[in-house]
């Protein structure tokens, strides 16, 4: 099943995965929204603070808040920003839940979680 996503600026087709558009009179700041589900430009809105802090940005085109995906974050190829919800939710995107979901119960797939469960919650 394909789709074409496009860039809200430009309405460039841009990549599903796109942190950035494409064309070069663009050039904006693309992500993928888990809850439209389409690409999508974002502003920051709430700064996170402290270690933990984790910078919310709302979705241009449904207004919702997510948070960037972890695996983005932790510089992995994903551009999705995460619903703000209970702790899973709130770490991955639904693109990267899927992913794992798809992986299953993997050495890749607890490698992650295992990265995600230090991240989020500090081992004393
Ligand atoms: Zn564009
Ligand atoms: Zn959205
Ligand atoms: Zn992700």
């Amino acid at each position: 099943m394909s789709k074409d996503y496009k860039c809200p600026g430009c309405q460039n087709v841009v990549d599903r995965g796109a942190t950035v558009c494409g064309n070069p009179e663009c050039r904006k700041d693309l992500a993928f929204c888990s809850h439209c589900r389409e690409v999508a430009t974002y502003v920051l809105v709430d700064k996170g603070t402290g270690r933990l802090g984790r910078d919310k940005y709302r979705c241009a085109r449904c207004e919702r808040v997510g948070v960037k995906c972890v695996t983005w974050v932790a510089g992995g190829y994903c551009n999705g920003l995460a619903r703000t919800g209970d702790r899973w939710n709130r770490a991955l995107c639904s693109a990267c839940n899927e992913r794992l979901g798809e992986v299953g119960r993997t050495v890749v797939g607890w490698t992650l979680i295992g990265a995600l469960g230090g991240l989020i919650k500090p081992r004393r």
